[in-house]
């Protein structure tokens, strides 16, 4: 049987798509940008913006280089294929998207296994932590490295506290391990915490930041940590494919993203609380409280399952996203307003009322 792409009914358009932060779109001033970017080859090391945007993420995340690839998923997987062998193991919460959405990257491209931590929201703790680690043993898959997602995507989009960070960071160090930090939606958390984003990876070897997300730029994500890791990791950037050639054309959009879309995530987390309150007015329905920019509720107590209030209020022109049998995610991001996180809390009441 051949693989058919999911296609999505478009016979009523879509008025409110909480789908995913990953559906904004560029607007007219990032692709202004994009058009008048300077570029040359960005695999020869030649393209000025590229470079501009690396040398200003590697002062953001506090790391002494960064690496431009196209995606989220190559910067996880690259950090990965640099820093692990085959057979080695990596530490993660249960819900990682290294572990749950990368099409089993981590075992398939580098021969690792994940295994699963336990937390509340996608945070486990330094004791936790330390409770999964073994003894060094011949018998033992070698423990190599520890992985956090900030935020924590399915941890209904939590915000791992600095303190806890810097302690599991500790831990993973005091045995050996290097640490690694998911960083897709890293900047929510910086913008809810207050917290700069360099002291929040500070304890990490390694760490990401997705620009495709709630920064609304087309493609790009950007990987930082040492000058020997970012050297290394080139290796694996060709190997995989993600070499460019004119990138500055989408790291022009990333610089514009940093200028113009950081601050206005705020506007994103107003909105969320918005949605979660009015959501949490009808009965049935259980609220997980947001954090960010991520709204996950339990629909079995008004009879449906995700997928069946999903796409009833598909049929209202209300995009939200399934993430469990019972679970659902309604995302806000920058092409959401608050009258439109309104009205798809009231096309989600009309149907569990209907
Ligand atoms: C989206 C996401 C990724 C992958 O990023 P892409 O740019 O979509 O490849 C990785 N981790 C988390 C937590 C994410 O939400």
């Amino acid at each position: 049987m051949t693989y058919a792409p999911p296609r999505f009914d478009d016979r009523v358009p879509v008025r409110v798509n909480l789908y995913s932060d990953t559906q904004t779109k560029p607007s007219l001033a990032m692709k202004q940008a994009m058009m008048e970017a300077e570029v040359g080859d960005e695999q020869h090391g030649a393209d000025p913006t590229v470079w501009a945007l690396c040398d200003r993420m590697a002062a953001l995340l506090g790391k002494e280089a960064a690496m431009f690839l196209p995606s989220g998923t190559m910067c996880n997987e690259v950090a990965i294929l640099t820093q692990c062998r085959a057979g080695d193991e990596i530490l993660a919460h249960h819900t990682a998207h290294i572990a749950t959405a990368e099409g089993g990257a981590p075992w398939a491209l580098a021969g690792v296994q994940v295994s699963s931590l336990n937390g509340d929201r996608g945070v486990f703790s330094a004791d936790t932590l330390a409770a999964t680690v073994r003894p060094v043993s011949r018998y033992s898959p070698a423990q190599r490295m520890v992985e956090v997602e900030q935020t924590a995507n399915l941890g209904g989009g939590a915000i791992w506290p600095l303190a806890t960070l810097n302690e599991v960071a500790a831990t993973a160090h005091a045995h050996g391990m290097v640490t690694h930090m998911d960083g897709a939606r890293l900047m929510n958390a910086v913008v809810a915490a207050g917290v700069p984003a360099a002291e929040m990876a500070a304890g990490f070897d390694t760490v990401w930041l997705d620009f495709t997300k709630g920064l609304g730029a087309p493609l790009g994500a950007v990987l930082a940590g040492s000058a020997e890791f970012i050297d290394a990791a080139w290796r694996w950037k060709q190997r995989l494919g993600g070499s460019l050639r004119q990138g500055g054309i989408c790291a022009a959009a990333c610089l514009y993203a940093l200028d113009h879309n950081v601050d206005r995530l705020a506007d994103d987390h107003d909105n969320a609380r918005v949605l979660a309150r009015s959501l949490a007015q009808i009965e049935g329905l259980s609220l997980e409280l947001p954090e960010t920019n991520l709204v996950f509720f339990d629909t079995r107590g008004v009879g449906l399952t995700a997928q069946e209030l999903a796409t009833r209020v598909r049929a209202a022109g209300v995009l939200i996203s399934v993430m469990g049998q019972y679970r659902a995610r309604a995302c806000t991001h920058l092409d959401v307003t608050t009258p439109q996180v309104m009205e798809a809390a009231s096309a989600i009441r009309d149907v569990v009322l209907g």
